[in-house]
């Protein structure tokens, strides 16, 4: 899929879990041509697809960023809500994580997506003429706090009733995720 379909997004029409205010979607890439290898990406992508189905969120489509994570987060997430697409950013040190880790991690970015839509009207509500800037700053980081003290609370809700460290196993490359050699065999 070319970035174009996933990029692009007007502004305000996107949320990041940087929370930094009103974000561009991050660019993205197909498995194969990321940073972490076509078989853990594509993990990934299934998990929070999964994820997303548990909460109730399955016309979201999750797509790999281009770069990896900010170093002080083992994920992120850059959501384009209007067109259900979220870019999904893991960490450099991503393959010496736990399975909980990365389990609690991506669910936890999966629940930023549920959440996307008040993400977005709230930097409608602050992000305008009506608002002093500094104002708006200010609110924002108040409203970031609070919203990842939210989600963490509901990863820890969903960690505890649903087991994601199988669901985690399940998602790993399957038959149908092997690419067939060319050439003679
Ligand atoms: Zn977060």
């Amino acid at each position: 899929m070319p970035d174009s379909d996933v990029i692009g997004a007007e502004d305000g029409e996107s949320v990041s879990d940087a929370g930094h205010g009103p974000a561009v979607p991050a660019p993205s890439v197909e498995p194969e041509d990321s940073w972490l290898g076509a078989d853990e990406v594509i993990r990934i992508l299934k998990f929070c697809g999964q994820v997303g189905r548990l909460l109730g969120l399955p016309d979201f489509r999750y797509v790999f960023a281009a770069d990896p994570s900010e170093e002080d987060c083992h994920a992120s997430v850059t959501v384009a809500s209007k067109r259900y697409v979220a870019v999904v950013a893991v960490n450099k040190e991503w393959g010496g994580y736990t399975v909980r880790a990365k389990a609690e991690s991506l669910a936890h970015e999966v629940l930023h997506c549920f959440m996307a839509r008040l993400d977005e009207i709230w930097d409608q509500a602050c992000f305008n003429d009506f608002i002093p800037s500094p104002t708006a700053q200010m609110l924002q980081r108040v409203w970031v706090r609070e919203m990842e003290l939210v989600v963490d609370l509901l990863t820890m809700f969903v960690y505890n009733t649903k087991d994601l460290e199988k669901l985690w196993d399940d998602c790993g490359p399957s038959e149908e995720d092997e690419v067939t050699p060319i050439g003679p065999s």
